[in-house]
């Protein structure tokens, strides 16, 4: 079985197309710059990451995604590259959505009212959702006959006790804007507890952990029994930990009092939480290792950053620890941060021993891309990392999808 993963956003759209009997790459790449009158570009990779990985450039204006994804057809069935000859090949389509909103709580097969549930929820994502529906709608017309797919990044939240994603504020104005915590990076923690209970050859239904997606945007989540029970995200992906460019919890009074202070209007005060503060807000850098190499030369700022942005996730980490009572399987890292940063990793578990959470030094220094334990032999929590691999996953839950429709 073929699977076509689309990831489009406003000027972009990311593509992978999977064989899923053995869950290999046939090809996958990205159109940038749509709807750039001047110029766009789409890179085309040909079995990536293997010996026999072949690239195409195309530069070219891109006016919309239906014209993006009409060369993307064109590369994946041409009939010297192509790695298929017939579009109807592809079985199913499997699209991220970024919010599905109080209604959309699991992975479903488009029809037109679930186009009118997601064009509802576009003021709950309004940089992602109107692009991915696009995404959707273009599949729809360029692949006839092939079923889509959409697979939301709220998803995993959705399965929280009402206690944990309610918001304490009056339950009417809640209830009437959809207002509760759904949590994002779902796709990414769904993969890493999946991945997670085989490696350690547990049922998932008796798996408890705390998954550490340390990206650019990061959450955490709280696993009991294999599905969420809390996360750090919340209606949008701006609560929670310290990150890259956002600013994570902050006390809430501190917006009206910068729309009083300053003048500044709700886009300002967004894109001032969104976009300019987190990591780049303390020190001026988004990437760790830049911050690591200006912490060593003993820039203030970035020491600064590094041990708020270690001492979030890990508050963030204590206060799970407790809700699953101890009662912790694993941490698995994962993401930018979480599968690269070895620092960061040792001081979020540093002084943790006496919970049973011991990290062998060795192991967490070895670089690796693969699936591996990090924690000392008689860590009673096994510390993991494991790559992450959103696509995947949106394809395997596509399937699922697609073979529940045909019961
Ligand atoms: P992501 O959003 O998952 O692509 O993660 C991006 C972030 O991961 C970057 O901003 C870096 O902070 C971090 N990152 C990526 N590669 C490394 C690395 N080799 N070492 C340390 N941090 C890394």
């Amino acid at each position: 079985m073929k699977i076509l993963v689309l990831n489009a956003g406003s000027s972009s759209c990311k593509y992978k197309l999977f064989d899923m009997t053995d869950q290999s790459v046939l090809c996958q790449g990205l159109v940038e710059r749509i709807g750039d009158p001047a110029t766009g570009n789409l890179t085309h990779k040909i079995a990536p990451d293997t010996d026999k990985e072949e690239k195409i450039v195309r530069e070219k204006v891109y006016p919309t995604h239906n014209e993006a994804i009409r060369d993307v057809i064109d590369l994946i069935t041409d009939s010297k590259k192509g790695v298929i000859s017939d579009i109807k090949e592809i079985a199913v389509i499997g699209h991220r959505v970024l919010h599905g909103g109080a209604y959309l709580t699991a992975p479903v097969l488009v029809n037109d009212e679930i186009k009118k549930t997601i064009r509802a929820t576009f003021p709950l994502g309004p940089l992602h959702n109107p692009a991915n529906l696009t995404g959707i709608e273009v599949a729809e017309k360029l692949f006839p006959g092939v079923p889509n797919v959409a697979v939301f990044d709220t998803a995993f939240g959705m399965k929280m006790p009402k206690e944990a994603y309610t918001y304490a504020l009056p339950q009417d104005i809640c209830k009437e804007l959809q207002i509760r915590r759904y949590g994002f990076h779902g796709t990414s923690h769904t993969y890493l507890v999946h991945r997670g209970a085989a490696y350690m050859h547990k049922d998932l239904k008796d798996f408890n952990c705390i998954t550490l997606h340390l990206g650019n945007g990061s959450s955490l989540g709280c696993v009991k029994g294999g599905q969420c029970f809390d996360t750090s995200m919340g209606l949008t992906p701006l609560e929670g930990l310290i990150m890259g460019t956002r600013c994570g919890s902050i006390d809430p009074a501190i917006v009206p009092y910068l729309m009083q202070q300053k003048g500044m209007s709700t886009e300002e005060v967004d894109t001032l939480m969104n976009k300019k503060s987190g990591l780049l807000g303390l020190c001026g850098k988004t990437d760790l290792r830049d911050i690591h190499k200006l912490a060593s030369e003993n820039d203030e700022n970035a020491k600064l950053a590094e041990s708020m942005l270690i001492r979030s996730i890990k508050k963030t980490l204590g206060a799970f620890f407790f809700l699953l009572e101890g009662k912790v399987d694993a941490l698995i890292f994962s993401a930018g941060i979480g599968e690269n940063d070895n620092i960061v990793r040792a001081g979020v578990v540093a002084g943790l021993e006496g919970l049973g959470i011991k990290m062998d030094a060795k192991k967490n220094e070895t670089r690796s891309g693969d699936e591996r334990t990090i924690s000392a032999d008689d860590s009673r929590v096994a510390i993991l990392v494991i790559p992450t691999n959103e696509e995947l996953q949106i394809a395997l839950t596509s399937q699922e999808v697609l073979n529940a429709s045909k019961k």
